[in-house]
């Protein structure tokens, strides 16, 4: 049976759907993704977008991320949280908060990407792969 994944921002009002578990899952240290997320990095798990399913009202906050693709978050109209958001360069993906998700999500990142603008203080678990910016994959893509 296919388990269905939730996410939702703290009040609620905001959320999406997954019908199909995560196809890629990263840390990301990118400081948009700090000043959006208000944490020092992003535990990020994408799924494909035609999976999605998703309700309620958000303010999507256009940026354009450090390979010059625009990228989009959203986050709850009402309380501000940050639920998810989509990437130009990972087109076919939505990169939904990790730690927002339910059931409880087991995360296990491939990688850590954009580790040139790690926040000061973290750590990266040993052995772990770690790009200085994007991946020079496109998760989900073997
Ligand atoms: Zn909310
Ligand atoms: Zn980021």
């Amino acid at each position: 049976m296919n388990q269905t994944y939730r996410a939702q921002c703290p009040c609620g009002q905001l959320a999406v759907h997954f019908a199909e578990a995560p196809v890629a899952q990263l840390v990301c240290h990118c400081r948009d993704c700090q000043t959006v997320s208000g944490m020092p990095y992003s535990n990020v798990a994408f799924f494909k977008v035609e999976d999605q399913c998703a309700q309620g009202e958000f303010n999507a906050i256009n940026m354009t991320g450090g390979s010059g693709q625009a990228k989009q978050y959203r986050r709850c109209r009402q309380c501000d949280g940050f639920v998810y958001g989509t990437v130009d360069a990972l087109e076919g993906l939505v990169g939904v908060n990790a730690s927002s998700l339910k059931p409880p999500f087991e995360f296990s990142p491939m990688a850590h990407v954009w580790t040139s603008e790690k926040a000061a203080g973290v750590e990266i678990p040993a052995g772990a792969f770690q790009f200085p910016k994007a991946p020079p994959f496109r998760p989900g893509k073997g």
